[in-house]
């Protein structure tokens, strides 16, 4: 018996022949990032992945039976897949994950120009630290709903052909005032402002504006006021790209939470037939609070899940839907913060978690006193340590930062409210929320297998 609780480096104790496998699931995932740079775009890459693999809309099915595939849609921006167990009603086995990441949003009337320019007047989604937006290359991605309600879709910057966009910074020979303000506010929320033109028209007023609005009228079709109905998003423009001499680290944007959403999503593929009965859900907002009709708040999943019984049991009633969420377990699979060397001094060295020591088990998030946590009782964090003991897989626990440094949230205790037993179990990061996110190849495969047996446990 071990009775020292010692953490290892996954590549310390790795099976032979099993780093083939981790380099070759992290090349996908690689590909899913690039393909899924937005909660619409990762939505509608899960979909096309679960159509794929044997799963057909709710909608299509008259009734479901052990071993049903079947995968709900909200609204372009969330999607839950499931397997069908024996009966629901004994409970499902969940991993939720979110598909929203922090980006630039563009403003609801966003086009002006300035100094024979234009650019797009900007509102940042999610906690980001501002400075570290400017001078990079931004590809913009997003929906258009036009004055006679057609949809148009953008996706510009993403090609090598593209022109990027970008937001511009102030050169450090004119800086000494600004390098005096904090970090905080050195880069202003107004000044997050994209740079998009600069050929004028010859109209007599803001040539530069009309000249990029008669651009973009015969590029997309669109006039000025299309720009009120549309949700585009700026969001960094480079590949996910491997990290370090032996390629062991994983460098791109979105990594939080689309590592856990990727994971969690080809976890529910390879399951097989699983007793109970395995749920995927892939959320949108988390990072502005989970909230909307999106959101892991909104109705989507108890609705989706009140439709899987309905479509399982002929006389469906309410409790049916009670009974399931008390019997169920759920993880939270979303990323941590990585003790970094260059910030040592946040973490609490015995509590945080560390890259490439396996997948991370989180009992609370929250700050100030565990506030906004969901708090996994000792018996749920037990029963999960024990599954992930049986079945081989490399983890850890991993608390945020130090107490009262700061702190964050998931949506645990979203689906912790429904009196579902839920644990948040995810992978860490370095540099989290910024626009080149570092996780370790070894926690993206363990994440995967840790999800797998869950969804697959019977117990
Ligand atoms: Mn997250
Ligand atoms: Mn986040």
């Amino acid at each position: 018996m071990q009775i020292k609780y010692q953490p290892k480096n996954g590549w310390e104790v790795i099976k032979k022949g099993e780093k083939d496998e981790v380099f070759a699931f992290c090349e996908h995932y690689m590909a899913f990032l690039d393909e899924g740079k937005t909660e619409r775009k990762a939505a509608a890459e899960a979909v096309r992945l679960a159509k794929l693999n044997g799963f057909s809309p709710i909608e299509n099915m008259k009734s479901l039976k052990k071993g049903d595939k079947i995968y709900a849609e909200n609204k372009e921006k969330g999607v839950l897949l499931a397997i069908i167990g024996s009966d629901t009603t004994k409970g499902a086995n969940i991993v939720a994950a979110h598909i929203d990441s922090p980006r630039i949003d563009f403003k609801q009337n966003p086009l002006y120009e300035d100094l024979d320019m234009t650019f797009f007047k900007t509102h940042y989604y999610g906690g980001i630290k501002k400075y570290q937006w400017t001078t990079i290359p931004l590809a913009i991605h997003g929906v258009i709903v036009k004055a006679d309600g057609t949809k148009i879709e953008v996706t510009i910057g993403e090609h090598d052909s593209d022109p990027i966009f970008c937001i511009t910074d102030l050169l450090p020979h004119l800086a000494e005032e600004q390098m005096k303000k904090t970090m905080k506010d050195a880069i202003t929320g107004e000044g997050l402002n994209i740079l998009a033109s600069s050929i004028p028209n010859d109209d007599e007023k803001e040539k530069f504006k009309g000249a990029l609005l008669e651009l973009l009228n015969k590029k997309y079709g669109i006039t000025e006021e299309d720009f009120i109905s549309a949700e585009l998003e700026a969001v960094p423009a480079h590949k996910a790209r491997d990290l370090g001499f032996d390629s062991s680290m994983i460098a791109a944007y979105g990594q939080d939470d689309r590592v856990c959403a990727y994971t969690a999503l080809k976890a529910i593929l390879d399951v097989n037939n699983p007793k109970k009965t395995a749920v995927c859900m892939l959320a949108d907002k988390e990072e502005v609070g989970s909230m909307g009709n999106t959101g892991m708040q909104s109705r989507f999943f108890e609705d989706t899940i009140a439709h899987i019984l309905s479509l399982e049991n002929k006389n469906y009633n309410d409790l049916l839907i009670r009974k399931t969420f008390k019997n169920s377990a759920c993880l939270s699979a979303d990323v941590g913060a990585a003790m970094d060397p260059n910030f040592k001094d946040v973490s609490e060295t015995q509590n945080a978690p560390k890259i490439n020591y396996g997948v991370m088990l989180t009992k609370y998030t929250g700050s100030r006193g565990k506030s906004g946590s969901n708090d996994a009782s000792a018996e749920f964090v037990g029963k999960i340590r024990k599954v992930f003991n049986d079945e081989g897989i490399v983890w850890q626990i991993g608390e945020l930062g130090k107490v009262d440094l700061g702190g964050g949230g998931t949506v645990a205790q979203f689906i912790a409210n429904l009196n579902i037993e839920t644990v948040d179990c995810g992978v860490p990061l370095l540099s989290m929320h910024s626009p080149l996110e570092i996780s370790g190849k070894f926690d993206v495969y363990m994440a995967y297998k840790a999800y797998k047996v869950f969804l697959e446990n019977n117990k």
